[in-house]
């Protein structure tokens, strides 16, 4: 099927339902077979910091941890071992709560980085030299959080230079909270002087009765503008984020619902991440289906193994058929990506990153690995 009217006569319903698969093979070139599979692994849900404005902190880190599972180094490492003989070498994005409170967290990054290159969305708050040591560093990218609420801004600083003199591929993620916003220009400044990209994550939710982003004061904008003066196209990336509040799924933290975050919000939380969903998107007539390398290319793996396609469908629903859900990593030793890129008609599809073929243009420079 080659063209979107017989590609939109065979779809993926929205509750997961696989309809007639399209066969993507005259659609793939060269570029789509042989891209590296990204992973995307949220390791667990669980922090050594508490910062008021994470979703966990706001809905509560006890209601996540029965989410989490903790096997064996060795189970782990023969699974990732499986999908680096089966697919090569990917590029692994870890996330959580924070990779580096997992057990045994350097011997594990040293494991993954002999078979894949590895992204660690971090609050930075491990040994750098051990890790350093261990870890073959050409293979890692660092994302580092800067959380003034628990982090002192030098020592995350020295932190950061120690990785980037070490050639690590490192740029610093700042959530633009409230309370934080007047230094903001003077961080990015610092980091931006020595070279590590500092990106700032738009704050959504509650603060003092305004919902932001889109509640910000005018002195809060003032602050955010500052902030922007000299930008570089990827900061320009997350301006366009503040101002754009209607992208669901991207407010609730993994297993919280809207009608969840609803509940924890009539009981009185000081902030709770807003269920925001635009009216017109919310609105929106289903789109037509396109062609999405989720799933062949991609994946989103939680704490307890449990593998989707993409950030779509939250975890906790094992009864969805592939192409939704594509099994438990850790235990299904027979586990494996979709054999070809699937049609989906989510809408709206929550990434912006989607892997939809035919729109290489937008998302292809998005998803690069290390080494
Ligand atoms: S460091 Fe990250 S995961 Fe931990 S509490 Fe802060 S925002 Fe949440
Ligand atoms: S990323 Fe978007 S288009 Fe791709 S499978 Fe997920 S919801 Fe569908």
């Amino acid at each position: 099927m080659t063209d979107g009217t017989a590609a939109s006569q065979s779809g993926v319903s929205e509750n997961g339902g696989a309809a007639t698969m399209p066969s993507a093979g005259p659609r793939l070139s060269e570029f789509h077979r042989t891209m590296p599979v990204f992973y995307n692994w949220e390791i667990h849900y669980s922090c050594n910091y508490r910062c008021s404005y994470c979703p966990f902190t706001v809905s509560g880190w006890h209601t996540f941890s029965s989410k989490n599972a903790y096997p064996p180094l060795s189970r782990l490492e023969s699974a990732w071992r499986r999908l680096y003989e089966r697919y090569g070498k990917g590029h692994i994005a870890i996330s959580g709560g924070e990779p580096c409170t997992y057990p045994e967290f350097v011997p594990l990054v040293q494991t993954l980085t002999r078979m894949h290159s590895v992204e660690l969305n971090t609050n930075l708050s491990f040994d750098e030299e051990k890790f350093a040591a261990a870890v073959d560093l050409k293979r890692i990218r660092l994302a580092a959080s800067f959380h003034p609420q628990f982090a002192a801004f030098e020592d995350f600083f020295k932190r950061t230079v120690y990785f980037k003199e070490r050639g690590v591929d490192i740029f610093v993620n700042y959530v633009s909270f409230p309370e934080q916003l007047e230094e903001m220009w003077r961080y990015k400044k610092e980091f931006q002087a020595a070279g590590v990209p500092f990106y700032i994550m738009p704050f959504n939710g509650k603060y003092e009765e305004r919902v932001y982003p889109q509640g910000a004061t005018e002195r809060e904008k003032a602050c955010y503008d500052a902030a922007m003066n000299g930008v570089d196209p990827e900061t320009w990336i997350n301006r366009q984020r503040r101002e754009w509040p209607g992208h669901p799924g991207q407010y609730f933290p993994n297993g919280v619902t809207p009608s969840e975050a609803a509940r924890l919000e009539r009981q009185g939380e000081k902030r709770v991440v807003p269920p925001v969903v635009a009216p017109e998107l919310a609105a929106a007539a289903k789109r037509a289906p396109v062609l999405c390398l989720m799933g062949y290319r991609y994946c989103k793996i939680r704490p307890n193994g449990e593998t989707y396609r993409c950030c779509a469908w939250l975890a906790g629903n094992t009864d969805l058929p592939k192409p939704i859900y594509l099994g438990n990593l850790y235990e299904d030793e027979k586990f494996s990506l979709l054999e070809e890129p699937a049609m989906c008609d989510y809408t709206p599809c929550p990434c912006e990153r989607c892997m939809v073929v035919g729109e290489e243009d937008r998302w292809r420079h998005r998803w690069v690995t290390t080494e």
